[in-house]
């Protein structure tokens, strides 16, 4: 038995993801035709929102919003806004980065879909809107 990333729901397959979210990605990933514009993502604990426009860094140097998290490191990630979608990359973050509860290996660049898990270092996100 596995665990959904997403809803938690228990499932008993090969896949990453229950049947209702591994659908939606499939039907997400067909309809990225469009090269995304934005991504929206809010902190699971205390709802404050990130909104991304352009490829960038994120960090508790750079990004005002993550300046309070202690467990963020100054250049902890980065968020790359590509044709096809937007993908997240470490950048040997002291405490990682996390999507949907994988580790992120030092050059992984992983493609976020909509309610996909962010988590950076202990800090939970949740990638609430992609628009294109
Ligand atoms: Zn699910």
């Amino acid at each position: 038995m596995k665990y959904c990333p997403i809803c938690e729901t228990q499932y008993d397959e090969s896949e990453d993801f229950c049947d209702i979210h591994m659908n939606i990605r499939l039907i997400e990933a067909i309809s990225q035709l469009k090269p995304p514009t934005c991504i929206t993502l809010q902190h699971s604990s205390d709802g404050s929102k990130l909104i991304i426009k352009k490829s960038c860094t994120l960090g508790r140097e750079i990004t005002d919003e993550l300046e309070k998290y202690n467990d963020i490191s100054r250049k902890h990630c980065e968020l790359l806004l590509k044709e096809d979608g937007i993908y997240v990359r470490d950048l040997g973050s002291k405490n990682k980065t996390y999507v949907n509860d994988n580790e992120l290996l030092e050059g992984d660049e992983v493609k976020l879909f909509p309610m996909d898990k962010l988590r950076l270092g202990m800090q939970p996100f949740r990638v609430i809107k992609i628009d294109q």
